[in-house]
């Protein structure tokens, strides 16, 4: 008697998908398992980043995507010309490790596993044109290189500066091009009404943010850090009706909690801002070893979560040049991103940010290989201390490796926080 027994040869964009299947779905069980109090609306969340991370679920079928390689790029605008925008700063080791081929060993890893994606060419919502607006160095030769394996990609100039009025003027009518350039390539034009009504829905989706922001000022916190850097993360690439939809439930969700006096952490656990490289699905190493070390995260300074948020659009005349001054200005003034010359605003940020919250300390993560990042730790620990808010610089990549020597540090840390609180008692 013969068997037939059929081996599938995995190829390598299934061995890709696995790799990245596990990554996300690992985290996702982490989040779900180990943490007590689980919030019942959450669930959209972990659904949509299991739908689309170990699923490969496209959302967006015929729409035309828009790909951004930083914070920079108005979504406003791509709304309003009926584009989808997809965020592709990209949190996979998987897909760092192919960028490590690509680009030098010490590169960012945030850029190398975005370029990693590009050179697999797998999405589930392939970017239809990408906008790279020339950020940090290696934003902008990521642009170009990503080019070369066949997308469209167009620079964005974008100043350095952005105290001084040339710099205002300049990124202004940076966005004036830009909104041409998307215009011509959807073949639509920009209208009054259109600009306008996506102006108000992402208002409304950043005042939904706020009221999150406003639980997590208490003294009983209902929700983990981790928990909102997966929402804001979502908002990267998921519809923004359905996102808007899962937080108001969400939110009716807290509001029950906190009259319950649910609180996700103990009763001296620390309550910590993060600042620095922004974490980003399923990089979240560093978050994650934070509050399984007993403390919480209750707000951050970082462009994957509040710095996408925080500010509005203030507009004076809803005219579309006048609409187009505002969006440009608020991308360029609330950018607290360490690649400006002169950063005070960063500093006097979290600062404001550990008061408002009640923060017993600040934890700084840079990637090693982000220079800018490194570069400004020093005036930022320098200005910590000068205000008595303690302060952990660490350096971390997106390897599973180097769990141990962090976690070690972190605790340390959290536990000297400890003890200061008892001694203040
Ligand atoms: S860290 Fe700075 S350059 Fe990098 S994606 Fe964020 S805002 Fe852009
Ligand atoms: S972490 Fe640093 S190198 Fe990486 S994208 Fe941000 S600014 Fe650029």
């Amino acid at each position: 008697m013969s068997t037939n027994i059929h081996h599938k040869i995995e190829s390598p964009k299934d061995r890709q998908n696995r790799h990245k299947a596990m990554e996300a779905i690992k985290l996702i069980n982490t989040i779900k398992e180990d943490f007590k109090f689980p919030i019942k609306s959450m669930e959209y969340f972990y659904d949509l980043f299991e739908r689309v991370y170990c699923k490969n679920e496209p959302l967006h079928g015929d729409k035309v995507k828009v790909g951004t390689m930083c914070i920079q790029i108005p979504s406003e605008i791509i709304y309003a010309l009926d584009g989808v925008p997809i965020r592709l700063c990209n949190g996979f080791y998987t897909d760092d490790e192919i960028g490590s081929d690509l680009l030098p060993q010490k590169a960012c890893p945030l850029v190398k596993a975005t370029v990693g994606h590009f050179a697999s060419g797998n999405f589930s919502d392939k970017p239809d044109i990408v906008f790279s607006p020339t950020t940090c160095d290696q934003k902008t030769k990521a642009g170009a290189i990503i080019e070369k394996f066949g997308h469209e990609v167009i620079d964005v100039d974008f100043p350095r500066t952005k105290e001084s009025e040339a710099s205002r003027e300049f990124f202004r009518k940076s966005i004036r091009e830009f909104t041409s350039k998307l215009s011509k390539f959807q073949g639509k034009k920009l209208s009054r009404k259109n600009l306008k009504d996506s102006i108000s829905k992402i208002g409304y989706a950043q005042s939904l943010y706020h009221k999150l922001t406003t639980y997590r000022q208490s003294d009983i916190v209902p929700i983990l850090g981790i928990d909102v850097f997966l929402i804001t993360n979502a908002f990267f690439f998921d519809k923004i009706d359905n996102w808007i939809d899962a937080m108001e439930a969400l939110l009716e969700e807290l509001e029950v909690r906190s009259k319950e006096k649910i609180h996700v952490a103990g009763k001296i656990s620390p309550r910590i801002v993060y600042t620095g490289s922004p974490p980003i699905f399923p990089n979240y190493k560093i978050p994650q070893i934070i509050e399984q070390s007993d403390a919480i995260i209750v707000a951050d300074e970082t462009c994957s979560s509040n710095r996408m948020f925080n500010d509005m659009v203030a507009v004076d005349e809803w005219l579309v040049n006048d609409m187009l001054d505002s969006i440009s200005d608020k991308y360029l003034k609330a950018c607290t991103c360490p690649i400006f010359t002169k950063n005070d605003d960063r500093i006097r940020r979290i600062i404001h940010l550990a008061k408002q919250y009640k923060a017993d300390g600040v934890i700084y993560q840079a990637f090693a290989g982000c220079t800018v990042y490194e570069m400004e730790q020093r005036s930022v620990l320098e200005a910590m201390e000068k205000a008595g808010i303690p302060i952990l610089y660490i350096e971390s990549d997106y390897s599973p490796s180097q769990h141990g020597q962090l976690s070690t540090r972190v605790e340390a840390f959290i536990e000297s926080l400890k003890t200061r609180r008892r001694n203040k008692k």
